[in-house]
This record gives structure tokens, C-alpha cells and sequence, in this order.
């Protein structure tokens, strides 16, 4: 497979802007930098919003913070942003991401490029005058040669699927989508549905406060102990003294975590040597238990169990209550088949007077009333109901904008059974579109700044090399696409996660396509592999001059 150059085949017409990009949270703001103040491009981002921050501006509900260590989860890209911003604690909350956020926009003077309080609704791309269309929901249209979308993989809240919802007299907040800040849960009587990551968090918090919660769960989670407190200064100072070998490091991990004391197997090694790895993972944090114990647990059921059953242990200890204890404990999927959250006193909470849990496995939820939550066996009356129940994730955001194709070819449509990507940045079809993180990329399963970086980066590469080369269209070939559909599922079929139901299966939203969303190779091997497609002249790619319309 090589790159094509094709002869002219289509005009290109004068646009708008150079490049169209969607959002403006860590991808949008990073690619505007990128484009503009390194390329010289001509950039408008659109930004549904009316502030910066994607993900840390949508998710304020009690608890939200970070699960990759904050001198990890930030920008590589300016030495001098990374030398003088001042972590408060090792795992940042939402509030401190939100002003790095706000803090970056103003330092490389992002905002007067962005315009706020706009959805992108279509997205058409012409193929006589080879440009994209961009029409907003105000009913705006621009043109540009480029559209880089950076719309995020976890930015559409679901949908509540229960009835009743607008029926309800209290108050009703979505994790996914929580815009107001310290809100006062003192003496109410508080429902959270929903145990996956925001879930956990927010119970962690609105326990504290709440006169009564209720947590309904209908699948209990694995989540372990985050390990944060203060930023510890001689920590920080000895990342700061080597922050580029420590990014180094960071980009050479499957996560994209500097982290380096993974065992082959656990299965390897004999019991007591197992429990003291896993002793000293789960008492350091963060996701040194999953990604820095045994590098079997993802693709041995039985490396799985000593793991899950590890787990399980260390819940029964923490929750005074064997049967509440027995609830919480996972039993039907394996360890880190669904995304692993991490927690502070999640388990705690449950020890509480004024914490309940309830299994809606054993019986649902039927619907929310005027007054609260009914199951199917009993009646709960509520002031609040959190909805922490997750997100429409890596495909949703993308087909919202309405993207039609060559020869009026919907993205929907192609995507009718599942995402098909070339890199899980591009699509064939879809010439001169760029998906930062998207469906068979690393992405979520990639200490995501650094993930951004790196497709902004690789993009951004792109387009320079059509300019030097006189080239205006970018598109992949389909065999080339195919290819990477079918390597990236093979890998996902040598793991345990097809086999649970996830949001990265997709199996998490009622009629999605059941199908795996990540390239599961790792972070470093599909570096590699970009790395080696740029150096081949963009291997698998077609590339096309278009002729200069007649005035
Ligand atoms: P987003 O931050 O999602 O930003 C996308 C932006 O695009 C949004 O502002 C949205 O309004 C805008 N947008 C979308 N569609 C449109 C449209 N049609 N028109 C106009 N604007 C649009 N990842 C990690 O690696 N580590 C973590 O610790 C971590 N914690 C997380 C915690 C939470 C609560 C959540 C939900 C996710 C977390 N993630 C984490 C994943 C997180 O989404 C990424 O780390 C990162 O913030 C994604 O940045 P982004 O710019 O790609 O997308
Ligand atoms: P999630 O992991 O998908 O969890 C959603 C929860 O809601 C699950 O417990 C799910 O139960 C439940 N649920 C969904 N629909 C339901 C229904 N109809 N009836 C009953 N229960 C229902 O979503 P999330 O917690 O928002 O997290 C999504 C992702 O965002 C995370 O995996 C992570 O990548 C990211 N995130 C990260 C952090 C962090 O720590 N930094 C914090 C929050 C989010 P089932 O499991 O049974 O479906």
C-alpha cells in the first residue's frame, strides 16, 4: 500500500478560513495554537459553549477531577506553560483544570478566534469546489478547506432512558452536563443512578452533605483508590527538572503514563509475590493497578480473576455491611473490561447512616414519578436526582455534526454498523476531514492531552506536506481504511473487553452497534505506525492537486 497522487481532478474555490475546527476543549484549543500561530492558517473554532474547556467546562458535579496524575494530564506542547503552572494537588478537581484551561486560551490569545455559543449542525463537503460547508444551528454557513474535528469523545451525555423525567417536581441534574457550581445538597434527599466514574465520584462528595442518598446501581464497578492529596513539591520538581524525558516516557507507555514496573504475568509469579504487587499498586494510586501490575490481566480470564479477586477482597474490608459489600463487588465481567474508576472513600460512603444502596439489576428502574424514582418493587420519594449515566461516547459527538461526504454520503449512514476510520483519524468518503482522537485511535485509552497532541501534530504535518507538494485533498483509500478496521478489531478480539458491555463497545446505549471503538495496539505501536505512514509519503492515502477554477 503507498500513497496515490492523483491528477487534478476537482477546482478549489477561495474559502472562508483556511480550517474549520469543532470545540474548544484540550483538542480545539491545542489545534487552534497549532494552526494558526505555528502554520499561519486561517482558523474559526466553533464551540457549542460559552467558554472554553470542553469536558472541564460540562462536568461540574461534586467530586469531578482527573484520573491521570495532573503533571501528566496536561499540554506537552510549551515548555514555559508546563514549567510555571502550579498543580495544587497530584489529581487536579474540575475547578483547577477549568482555570489551566481558561489560563491557556488567554496566554496564546485563543478566544477571539473562537466563537462561543455555536453548534455545528452540517457539515457538507462540495466536491465540485473541494471545500467543507459548516452550517451552525443559528444558520451560519462558512467554508474552508479543512474541518479538524475536535468535538470529544465523551461530550454527549445519554439520553435519559427512563419515563417521566420532565415529570418530576425536584431538581434533575446529568453529570455530563453540570454547569452550576457548589450546589447544596444539606438536608435533602438525594438519588444518584449511575456507579460508572461520575457516578463514583459524585457519591464520594454528596455523601458528605446529603440528608439522605440512595444510590441505584445496577452494575457495581471495580474502582480503587486514586491516591490523591497535595502536589507533593519535591515530586513536581523532579518532573519539572526532566519534564521532556518524563513526556518521553509518558508517550513510550500503552496510557501514556510514565510508569514502568509492569510484571509479564501474573500467573507467573506465586501467590504472595501477586498480592504484594498488588498491595503496592493499589496503595501508590492511580492506575498502577491496571496498567502497571501484570500485563496479562487484559488478555488472560485467568490472570483477570487473581485481580478481580484481589479487588473484590479489599471492597469486603472497607464496607462494614457484608451483604451491602457483596453488592458493590463486581462478579460478572472482568477487571478493566469497562473503563476503571478511581475513588476516595467510595466504599466509605457506604458505611454511612445516611447512604443506601439499591440493585436495580434485581429490579429497575420503571420510572421517574412526580416525587422520585419508582422500581419495580418499590416507590422512593426525592428532592434531587443525579443522572450519572454515562455518555453517547466516541461516535456520538461526530454524528451530531452532520457530516455528509462525497456524493451526498452521510456519515451515519457509513457508519451504520459501527465507526470505520483510517487511523482513527480519517475516513474514506471524507476527504480533508481530521477526527483528533477518534474511533480506533488509542484516544481514550491514552492519557488523552497527550493523545491530542499527538494527532494535532500528525495532522498539522499533513497539511504542511500538501502545501509544500502543491496538494489540496487528503483522503484515505478504502483499502487502506478497511485494513485498519479489521487489524484494529483483531487486536480487541486477543482481550477480554469484547466480552463486556461497555461504552467502548458501544453496548451502552440502547440500538448502538456492538462493535469495539479502540485501537487496542497501544499508544507507542500506533505511534509507530502513523510515524511510519508520514515517512512513506502518507501511505495509504490519496493526495490531489485540484485545478484553479477559471475566473
Ligand atoms: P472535549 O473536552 O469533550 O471538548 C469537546 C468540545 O466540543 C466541547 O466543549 C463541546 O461543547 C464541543 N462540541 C461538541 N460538539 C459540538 C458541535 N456540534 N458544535 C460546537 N461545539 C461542539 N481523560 C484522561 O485522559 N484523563 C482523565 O483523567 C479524564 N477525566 C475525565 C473526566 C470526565 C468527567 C470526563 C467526562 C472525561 C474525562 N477524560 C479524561 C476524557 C476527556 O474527555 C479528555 O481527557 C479531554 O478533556 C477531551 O478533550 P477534547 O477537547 O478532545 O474533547
Ligand atoms: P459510564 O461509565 O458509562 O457509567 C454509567 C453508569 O450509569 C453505569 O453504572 C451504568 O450501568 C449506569 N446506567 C446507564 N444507563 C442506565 C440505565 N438506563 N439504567 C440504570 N443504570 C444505567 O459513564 P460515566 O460514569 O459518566 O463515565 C464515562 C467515562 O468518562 C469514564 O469511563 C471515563 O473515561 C470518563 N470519566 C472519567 C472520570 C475520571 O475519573 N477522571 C470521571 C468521570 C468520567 P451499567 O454499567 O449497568 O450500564
Amino acid at each position: 500500500m503507498t500513497a496515490t497522487i492523483e491528477q487534478p481532478s476537482t477546482s478549489t474555490a477561495v474559502t472562508d478560513y483556511d480550517a474549520v475546527v469543532i470545540g474548544a476543549g484540550f483538542a480545539g484549543l491545542y489545534a487552534l495554537h497549532k494552526f494558526r500561530d505555528r502554520m499561519g492558517m486561517s482558523v474559526r473554532v466553533f464551540e457549542a459553549a460559552d467558554g472554553v474547556g470542553g469536558t472541564w467546562y460540562w462536568n461540574r458535579y461534586p467530586g469531578a477531577r482527573c484520573d491521570i496524575e495532573s503533571v501528566h494530564y496536561s499540554y506537552s506542547f510549551d515548555d514555559q506553560l508546563q514549567q510555571e503552572w502550579v498543580w495544587s494537588e497530584r489529581f487536579a478537581a474540575q475547578p483547577e483544570i477549568l482555570r489551566y484551561l481558561e489560563h491557556v486560551a488567554d496566554r496564546f490569545d485563543l478566544r477571539r478566534d473562537i466563537q462561543f455559543d455555536t453548534r455545528v449542525d452540517s457539515m457538507v463537503w462540495d466536491d465540485a469546489d473541494s471545500m467543507w460547508r459548516v452550517g451552525t444551528e443559528a444558520g451560519e454557513t462558512v467554508t474552508a478547506k479543512y474541518v479538524i474535528s475536535g468535538a470529544g469523545n465523551l461530550s454527549v451525555p445519554k439520553t435519559p432512558e427512563f419515563d417521566g423525567v420532565d415529570s418530576f417536581r425536584g431538581k434533575v441534574f446529568l453529570t455530563g452536563n453540570w454547569r452550576e457550581e457548589n450546589v447544596d445538597f444539606s438536608g435533602k434527599r438525594v438519588a444518584v443512578i449511575g456507579t460508572g466514574s461520575s457516578g463514583i465520584q459524585a457519591i464520594s462528595e454528596v455523601a458528605k452533605t446529603a440528608g439522605q442518598l440512595t444510590v441505584f446501581q445496577r452494575t457495581p464497578n471495580y474502582a480503587t483508590p486514586i491516591g490523591n492529596g497535595p502536589a507533593d513539591a519535591d515530586e513536581v520538581a523532579a518532573v519539572k527538572a526532566d519534564y521532556s524525558a518524563v513526556r518521553d516516557a509518558s508517550r513510550n507507555h500503552f496510557l501514556g503514563v510514565p510508569y514502568s514496573q509492569v510484571q509479564p504475568s501474573a500467573l507467573a509469579v506465586s501467590a504472595e509475590e501477586r498480592r504484594a504487587t498488588f498491595d503496592a499498586r493499589w496503595n501508590a494510586g492511580g492506575f498502577r493497578l491496571f496498567i502497571d501490575s501484570f500485563q496479562d490481566i487484559l488478555f488472560d480470564k485467568q490472570a483477570n480473576d487473581t485481580i478481580a479477586c484481589y479487588i473484590r477482597e479489599r471492597i469486603h474490608e472497607r464496607v462494614s455491611d457484608p451483604a451491602v459489600a457483596e453488592l458493590l463487588a463486581p462478579k460478572d465481567y472482568p477487571y478493566g473490561t469497562k473503563r476503571p474508576p478511581l475513588e476516595t472513600d467510595y466504599y466509605e460512603a457506604f458505611n454511612r447512616d445516611n447512604v443506601s444502596l439499591v440493585d436495580i439489576k434485581k429490579a429497575p428502574i420503571e420510572a421517574i414519578t412526580e416525587t422520585g424514582v419508582r422500581t419495580a418493587d418499590a416507590e422512593y420519594e426525592f428532592d434531587v436526582i443525579i443522572l450519572a449515566t454515562g455518555f453517547d461516547a466516541m461516535t456520538g459527538p461526530l454524528l451530531k455534526l452532520g457530516i455528509v461526504g462525497r456524493g451526498g454520503l452521510k456519515l451515519s449512514d457509513k457508519w451504520a454498523y459501527g465507526p470505520r476510520t483510517y487511523l482513527g483519524l480519517t475516513v474514506n468518503g471524507f476527504p480533508n476531514l481530521f477526527i483528533v482522537t477518534g474511533p480506533q485511535s488509542p484516544s481514550v485509552l491514552y492519557n488523552m492531552p497527550l493523545a491530542i497532541e499527538d494527532h494535532v501534530d500528525f495532522i498539522g504535518d499533513a497539511i504542511a506536506y500538501l502545501r509544500d507538494g502543491d496538494l489540496d485533498i487528503i483522503e484515505p483509500t478504502l483499502e487502506a481504511e478497511d485494513a485498519w478496521v479489521e487489524g484494529a478489531l483483531e487486536i480487541s478480539s486477543q482481550t477480554l473487553l469484547p466480552g463486556t458491555d461497555s461504552w467502548y463497545m458501544g453496548a451502552n446505549v440502547p440500538g448502538k452497534p456492538r462493535i469495539c471503538m479502540l485501537y487496542l495496539g497501544g499508544a507507542p505501536a500506533y505511534r509507530a505506525i502513523c510515524d511510519d505512514v508520514v515517512a512513506n509519503g502518507y501511505d495509504g492515502f490519496v493526495l490531489t492537486p485540484a485545478t484553479v477554477p477559471a475566473i
